[in-house]
């Protein structure tokens, strides 16, 4: 696939058996061909402002900024979650001197100590955790702006069986927010169209 002219994206659905490192297979992706951003080389790329594939789900987020004229200069902005595939990325984007960026961000983690102390000082929250309701209305200002990021599944009795919910305590926080994206619905679709979005930028890429 990475010499097969005919593909232009590749993906390596994450994530793997326990047993299999997902680094060192992220590492074999044709970076020119790695449409999620996570290989070391797009990744240091991101990191040194110049960005080649952005992964999807913080570009999702800035889209979603853009589409609402968010400016995000000078902000303050707390990130919750360290992964490689969003905390980290969306963190390094938003601090980035670009168009949307120039903010002060903070990335939390399961070891910072009274989160709240952060998120209460946040312009803009964004929440990539994966614990249903960790975001609550006692721990964000009047008017600040979340993103939740978060896919919880909740066991329940409809015919389904389960339901979805985010990180974010979104009914509580409906009123007390300026924006909040829903889940499902809101950051979920939105990394599925830059998945798109890269994968015709690659194949653009592999004509130049
Ligand atoms: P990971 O599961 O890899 O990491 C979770 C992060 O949350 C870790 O950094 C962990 O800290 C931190 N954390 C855990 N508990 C707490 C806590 N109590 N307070 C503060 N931080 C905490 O994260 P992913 O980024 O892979 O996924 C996060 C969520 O986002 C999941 O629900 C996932 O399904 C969802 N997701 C949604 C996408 C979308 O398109 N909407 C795309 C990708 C993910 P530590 O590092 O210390 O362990």
């Amino acid at each position: 696939m990475n010499n097969d002219k005919n593909i232009h994206g590749i993906l390596l659905q994450l994530p793997l058996p326990k047993h299999l490192d997902s680094n060192d297979f992220l590492s074999k992706i044709n970076p020119m061909k790695d449409v999620d951003g996570f290989h070391p080389e797009n990744s240091g790329l991101l990191f040194q402002g110049k960005p080649r594939f952005i992964p999807c789900t913080p570009l999702g987020c800035v889209k979603i900024l853009e589409y609402y004229k968010i400016n995000i200069k000078s902000k303050y902005i707390v990130v919750i979650g360290r992964s490689n595939i969003v905390g980290k990325p969306i963190t390094s984007l938003l601090s980035q001197p670009f168009e949307i960026g120039n903010a002060t961000v903070t990335l939390c983690h399961s070891h910072t100590t009274n989160l709240s102390d952060y998120t209460k000082l946040a312009d803009i929250i964004i929440a990539a955790v994966g614990k249903p309701n960790l975001i609550k209305k006692d721990m964000v200002k009047d008017g600040c702006i979340i993103l939740d990021i978060g896919i919880n599944r909740i066991n329940d009795h409809s015919d389904k069986g389960y339901h979805i919910v985010g990180d974010v305590d979104f009914s509580s926080l409906v009123e007390k927010a300026s924006y909040i994206t829903p889940v499902p619905g809101g950051v979920g679709p939105m990394t599925i169209s830059m998945l798109m979005h890269n994968t015709i930028l690659a194949a653009e890429l592999s004509i130049k």
